[in-house]
């Protein structure tokens, strides 16, 4: 009966433990309908007994009272096994008492029967030969599990029965044993059938019972070490899997999650309180009705308050047919990770002094601003620079530039509104506005330079701080944002060369401006590789001896097309391009290897613009120019102007080079704003007077000039006059005690072949257009 299980075809070999369980299966199964049937077949032998047997018939009552009494209580047993388990016998005791009952039970009903159809009147034979087919019948259904105990019940009343027919003569009996033996094979075919459809029932039930244990095995190994669970749910969005990790992160038991739906699990989980969560909502909808697959689809939750991340990524679980069975994934809380990424981007994308998004992060925001513009909206990109940053860094320290920095931020906040504010770096922020359609006159910006007026008080210094503001129209001048930044570049630096602490605009004559400018860049640049540059040099002679005590050198471009250009045609650009730098090193090479040639105490004064005083590199520039070419630093001149002295470092560098016995000249006196405590505190040798004060020969610019004079030898320097055309302007000048005079008067400047001719002929003599005064005026 055990090796019965063992049957070909089958689908995988039972294990000793799973043929116990199948045994004690079949068993169960017989004893759980056992009871009613038993109830059926003591009702049955019992109306026989009652109403059939003659009550004179004693043995045979007595037989089918004990019958009956064997049923019942092997009924009871079994019955009660079942319900008590602590009573249930072992299995093989369990088929044997089974076995007992199928043939005691089976042997007792033909000796029952034979005794009736012996004893009994022949009209009751019909009933008693019925009553036996139901008995057989009904027990092979009772027993069809067990194969072996419906087997047994099926022959021994059929055998039996057949010797009970062959011991009595009635004429139809033939035919019966004929009809008995057919029912026996119908029986046996049926039991057959049954018990191996139980078996097959069976077999598939505990196949799927160890599938179920494998893959809980699996996911169990899969979850056990991480924060990834498995998820599995059918057509309707119920889980079919549920994963202890699932109810432990949710803080939902296994019963509650059995009776959700992956949605209803995310509505609970609140995904749905959030922006992000509700486009993650959509998405997974969005997949879920297309049916495909997606990875890594993050979603917000909150648990009891906290906000938490899981990730989620599935695919359908679609059958041979192609139809779907549901979705299968892998879940994760990924909020860790999440969390870490997010301050890593936010940090990239945000100044780390101010808080304020960083220049990458403007550029995103402004890109993204241009995208969500109306049709008819504009977007206004402005930049905003600190007018006088740099010298409070330079003066005051670092540390209190960065703590202006943050006032001025935190100042400029408070009226950026829904302006995106951004620092670009160093002293530059930059503002992204978005103006609605139908305010075109609307401009704005200005409040951000009203919120500057009051000064800032830092580490107990009162700063002044003033900006100034370009901006740019999108869709007007550009649509491109980094096309844009640059057209706000562009209108920030013509605003601030015409004034500053305003608010400038792109116009498309900027452009056009700029783009000479871009071109004005190369050629010069392409000069300069090209040596195209050379310097003609102008005397400088005693006003009273008219000795030459020395020459400016002054640039001039031979330019291979337009010929040779003057320094007003290309100082200014090459200023504002930066292109003055490796000009002016250029030019103070030229100038040091020029006068190493010259005899000795001869100076050479050259031009030093302010944008080359206040780089880094000036003081070096200067003394690698002296190194390369032996000059003595006394024969250096260096002629600045007022406003590249503005910073200390420029001051200091001077003092410097000085130190190494290098000369100063303040060159175009009385045009700017000179103070006379400005002069004090500069290292100044001679005093530059301009032309304008010296081409007009009124008595009052007289007056200025005369007074310049005194003020520069009360100050202990020389003073200067420029621009001397004539021989009235020369002792105009002379008459009120300048020490030097340089002009067309005395020689207009010289290329370097005239400069010799014209060192040859003063070599003895003073200057060629010098008119010596009286000898009252005797200064050296
Ligand atoms: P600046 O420094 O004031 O130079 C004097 C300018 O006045 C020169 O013009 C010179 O030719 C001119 N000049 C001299 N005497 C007379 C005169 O009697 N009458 C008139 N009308 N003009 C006279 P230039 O050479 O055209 O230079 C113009 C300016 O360009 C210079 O003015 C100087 O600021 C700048 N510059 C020249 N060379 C250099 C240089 O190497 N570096 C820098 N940074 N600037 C330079
Ligand atoms: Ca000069
Ligand atoms: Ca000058």
């Amino acid at each position: 009966m055990l090796t019965g299980v063992r049957q070909p075809g089958r689908r995988f070999a039972l294990s000793a433990s799973e043929r116990g369980d199948f045994f004690r299966r079949q068993l169960d199964e017989t004893a759980s309908v056992a009871p009613l049937s038993n109830m059926a077949f003591i009702l049955g032998i019992g109306s026989v007994i009652v109403f059939v047997i003659p009550p004179e018939q004693t043995v045979v009552r007595v037989l089918g009272g004990i019958t009956i009494l064997l049923v019942f209580l092997n009924s009871t047993r079994v019955a009660v096994s079942l319900r008590v388990p602590r009573w249930r016998q072992s299995t093989r005791f369990d088929y044997i008492g089974l076995m007992l009952e199928v043939v005691v039970i089976a042997i007792l009903d033909i000796v029952l029967f034979s005794k009736l159809f012996t004893t009994i009147d022949s009209n009751y034979d019909v009933v008693i030969i019925a009553t036996m087919a139901g008995v057989m019948g009904a027990g092979t259904i009772n027993f069809y599990t067990v194969r072996s105990a419906s087997l047994s019940w099926i022959y021994i009343h059929g055998l039996g029965l057949m010797i009970v027919f062959s011991m009595h003569s009635e004429p139809y009996l033939p035919v019966l044993a004929i009809q008995l033996a057919i029912y026996m094979f119908a029986l046996t075919v049926g039991a057959m059938y049954l018990s191996a459809s139980f078996q097959r029932r069976w077999m598939a039930e505990i196949q799927a019972d160890s599938e179920r244990q494998t893959v809980s095995l699996l996911l169990d190994g899969f979850e056990g070490g991480s924060r990834d669970w498995l998820w599995e749910v059918d057509t309707d969005g119920r889980f079919s899997h549920i994963s202890p990790r699932l109810s432990q992160l949710s803080g939902l038991s296994v019963s509650d999650l059995q009776d959700m739906t992956f949605g209803q699990l995310l509505n609970h989980l609140e995904i749905t309180s959030s922006d992000e969560g509700k486009a993650a909502a959509e998405l997974l909808v969005d997949k879920f009705e297309r049916t495909t697959p997606f990875r890594d689809i993050v979603v917000p939750i909150r648990i009891d308050g906290d906000r938490r991340w899981w990730s989620f990524s599935a695919s359908p679980r679609v059958l041979e047919d192609g139809e779907i069975r549901g979705w299968r994934g892998v879940g994760s809380d990924i909020t860790e990770r999440y969390v870490h990424e997010q301050e890593i981007l936010r940090l990239a994308a945000t100044d780390s002094l101010t808080g304020l998004p960083n220049r990458r992060s403007f550029g995103s925001e402004l890109e993204r601003a241009i995208n969500g513009r109306g049709n008819l909206d504009r977007v206004r990109v402005a930049i905003l620079d600190l007018d006088n940053f740099k010298s409070v860094n330079d003066t005051l320290g670092h540390p209190v530039g960065d703590r202006l920095l943050l006032a001025v931020t935190d100042r400029l906040r408070t009226v950026a509104g829904s302006d995106v504010f951004a620092r670009m770096g160093g002293d530059e922020f930059g503002i992204v506005a978005h103006v609605p359609a139908g305010r075109n006159s609307y401009v704005g910006f200005e409040r951000y330079l009203d919120v500057l007026q009051e000064p800032f008080y830092i580490a107990g210094n009162r700063i002044e701080v003033r900006a100034t503001i370009g901006y740019a129209n999108n869709p007007d001048d550009a649509g491109d944002a980094d096309e844009l930044v640059m057209l706000a570049d562009l209108a920030l630096n013509e605003a601030k060369s015409t004034g500053r602490n305003r608010v400038g605009k792109f116009s498309p004559a900027l452009r056009a401006w700029a783009s000479e400018r871009a071109t004005a860049q190369q050629e010069l640049d392409r000069g300069i590789a090209a040596n195209q540059f050379e310097l003609h040099y102008q005397p400088q002679v005693n006003a009273t001896t008219g000795q030459v005590v020395a020459f400016e050198a002054l640039l001039r471009w031979n330019h291979p097309v337009k010929g040779l250009i003057g320094p007003s045609q290309f100082i200014g650009v090459a200023e504002e391009t930066g292109m003055i730098i490796p000009l002016g090193a250029q030019a103070m090479a030229l100038a040091c290897a020029e006068a190493a040639k010259w005899p000795a105490g001869m100076r050479v004064a050259v031009n030093v613009s302010p944008v080359q005083l206040l780089s880094i590199d000036f003081c070096k520039m200067v003394e690698s120019a002296l190194d390369a070419t032996g000059l003595d630093p006394k024969s250096l001149q260096l002629e600045i102007t007022e406003t590249g002295v503005v910073e200390d470092r420029a001051i200091s560098d001077l003092h410097t080079l000085r130190s190494l016995g290098v000369t100063v000249a303040l060159d175009d006196f009385g045009t700017g704003y000179s103070s006379f405590a400005t002069l004090q505190r500069l290292p100044i040798d001679v005093l530059k007077i301009d032309r304008f004060f010296i081409v007009d020969c009124a008595d009052h610019q007289m007056a200025v000039v005369k007074s310049v004079v005194e003020l520069a030898s009360l100050l202990g320097m020389v003073s200067l006059a420029e621009g001397v055309e004539t021989p009235v302007q020369l002792r105009r000048v002379q008459a009120v005690g300048c020490d030097l005079i340089q002009g067309f008067h005395i020689s207009k400047p010289l290329n370097a072949a005239q400069l010799e001719a014209y060192l040859a002929a003063t070599a003895t003599s003073s200057g060629q257009n010098f008119h010596p005064l009286d000898s009252d005026f005797s200064r050296p």
